[in-house]
């Protein structure tokens, strides 16, 4: 039976995703189950371990029946997820001794201050490329050590694993024979040196984690294991394993150092490749690895976000009523010229690059008599691009890089009017590619040239075609003084917030 399929396991913060590509990365099938979020307590975020395994699972079979594929005839098996999020299981049964501690999750804040009061921050910083933040998986490890009855000691007798959730996942996946992770999920966990690729002693150290709970680390495309024949009916070998952004710039095909992505999601994530150099930022730019092939040179990649992006249209369409589907924000954005002065500056939850001002608050200003219910949502869509381009900006000065073009994925890059007024506010071609599944696309590209369906990743570059590409259409002048007022709407936005 020939092997010409590629599974693409997606596991994500709100739902798991199973998806099967031809070679030529092309979706004949795509499965996706939601799952529950708890919330302990305010600021805290919780999965059962046992429903990101089972949604897991039930997506794979089902995208199986529902494309009329046999488990044989598929080559191999890419994995990506939900970055930082911590699981603990013991090695003697498989249980999880805690919830798994979301990406999202807070309550390691405190902690995470008092690292940066004694000093750590930088050397967070220069070893892992992450600052001293709850995000991370360290601290969620070392608060499930500490906070769960028993488990410290368990870990030091040498009976408990960590893993993030692809690590996890494989461990099921192959009835518990294998405990690995790839390079990119590693350095999301503060414990990872990103220079030497190895875990690192002085940080394990600093954690109090023993280094019996670790997976072995390797490249993102190599061999992981061959998965339990119970699970689909045969052995097939997991060939490709990335966290999600970084697998989708892999899916999007930048190769090369200055090639940028933008998914726009509930957030949007930039990440720019920056080849062999770990870049160093000013600016509050993480710097993290990039999805490799076994035998190739490791990349790095430059990394920002945005906290609100895709989140400001659903609230215009559940808080405001304003819209009734996030697909309508483009008809009425298009039905005025532009905002009439109006700015959004949707800092809900606060301003990330380049401005990190945790207390900064969604501001709107610039309002007349006139001002309509068009020219807000053109606002608010508006306020996507600007936000993309403070990170563009940041990203290209610390990198030095010409950036020639965009590159878009995520639920919002749908939206014609957004990538327009994107290519118009940074002044460079938007590239909006056929496959915007690209995150999926990136893990089942990896499996493919790992397992040897690909000669090399110029069959990805042949693969990636292009939907439609944005020109900029606004004058660089107009460009500009539109950008000069956006940042002058954040500055008194974070004026505003401080005087009280
Ligand atoms: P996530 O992976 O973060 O859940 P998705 O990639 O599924 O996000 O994108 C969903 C986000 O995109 C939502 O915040 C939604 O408001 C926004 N969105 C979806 N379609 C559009 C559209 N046509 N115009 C503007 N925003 C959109």
């Amino acid at each position: 039976m020939k092997k010409k399929w590629i599974l693409a396991l997606d596991q994500g913060t709100t739902s798991s995703r199973a998806i099967l590509f031809d070679t030529s990365g092309i979706a004949r099938a795509n499965v996706a189950e939601e799952f529950t979020q708890y919330f302990p307590q305010p600021g805290w975020v919780e999965h059962d371990p046992w429903d990101i395994w089972n949604t897991t699972k039930n997506c794979m079979q089902e995208v199986l029946k529902q494309a009329g594929i046999k488990p044989e005839e598929i080559a191999a098996i890419g994995i990506t997820n939900q970055r930082e999020t911590a699981l603990v299981w013991d090695r003697r049964t498989g249980k999880p001794v805690y919830n798994a501690i979301v990406w999202q999750c807070r309550r390691t804040a405190d902690a995470c201050v008092r690292l940066r009061e004694e000093g750590w921050n930088e050397i967070l910083r220069r070893k892992t490329g992450l600052m001293a933040d709850a995000y991370f998986t360290a601290t969620k490890v070392a608060w499930i050590l500490d906070n769960v009855p028993g488990a410290r000691r368990r870990a030091e007798q040498g009976y408990l694993m960590m893993g993030t959730v692809d690590s996890w996942l494989m461990y099921n996946l192959t009835g518990g024979k294998v405990h690995a992770t790839d390079f990119t999920n590693a350095s999301r966990t503060q414990l990872f040196n990103i220079h030497t690729q190895e875990w690192d002693p002085t940080l394990l150290k600093l954690f109090r984690i023993p280094d019996t709970m670790l997976p072995k680390a390797q490249p993102s495309g190599s061999f992981f294991g061959m998965t339990d024949p119970e699970i689909l009916g045969c052995e097939v070998p997991i060939h490709g394993v990335a966290g999600d952004q970084q697998a989708a710039l892999f899916g999007q095909a930048c190769f090369k150092a200055g090639n940028v992505k933008n998914t726009y999601g509930t957030g949007c994530f930039l990440l720019m490749n920056t080849g062999a150099r770990a870049v160093q930022s000013r600016n509050g730019l993480l710097t993290t690895l990039a999805a490799t092939v076994e035998g190739t040179p490791v990349q790095y990649a430059l990394e920002g976000s945005v906290f609100t992006g895709g989140a400001s249209i659903q609230w215009l369409r559940d808080q405001l009523g304003l819209i009734s589907s996030a697909s309508q924000s483009e008809e009425l954005a298009l039905s005025v010229p532009d905002t009439g002065g109006v700015y959004l500056v949707p800092a809900f939850t606060g301003l990330g690059t380049p401005w990190w001002d945790m207390f900064a608050r969604g501001t709107l200003f610039g309002m007349t008599r006139g001002t309509s219910r068009a020219h807000l949502v053109r606002a608010a869509l508006e306020s996507i691009a600007f936000q993309s381009r403070d990170v563009l900006d940041v990203m290209i000065k610390d990198a030095g890089y010409p950036v020639t073009s965009l590159k878009v994925d995520g639920g919002a890059s749908a939206n014609a009017f957004l990538m327009q007024f994107q290519a118009d506010i940074i002044q460079r071609p938007v590239e909006r590619p056929a496959e915007v599944q690209t995150t999926a696309l990136g893990a089942a590209y990896l499996a493919a040239l790992s397992a040897g369906l690909f000669k090399d990743q110029n069959d990805i570059v042949e693969n990636w075609t292009l939907e439609r590409t944005f020109q900029p259409q606004m004058t660089r002048e107009e460009s500009q003084n539109r950008y000069e007022g956006w940042q002058h709407a954040v500055r008194q936005a974070i004026a505003y917030t401080k005087k009280d």
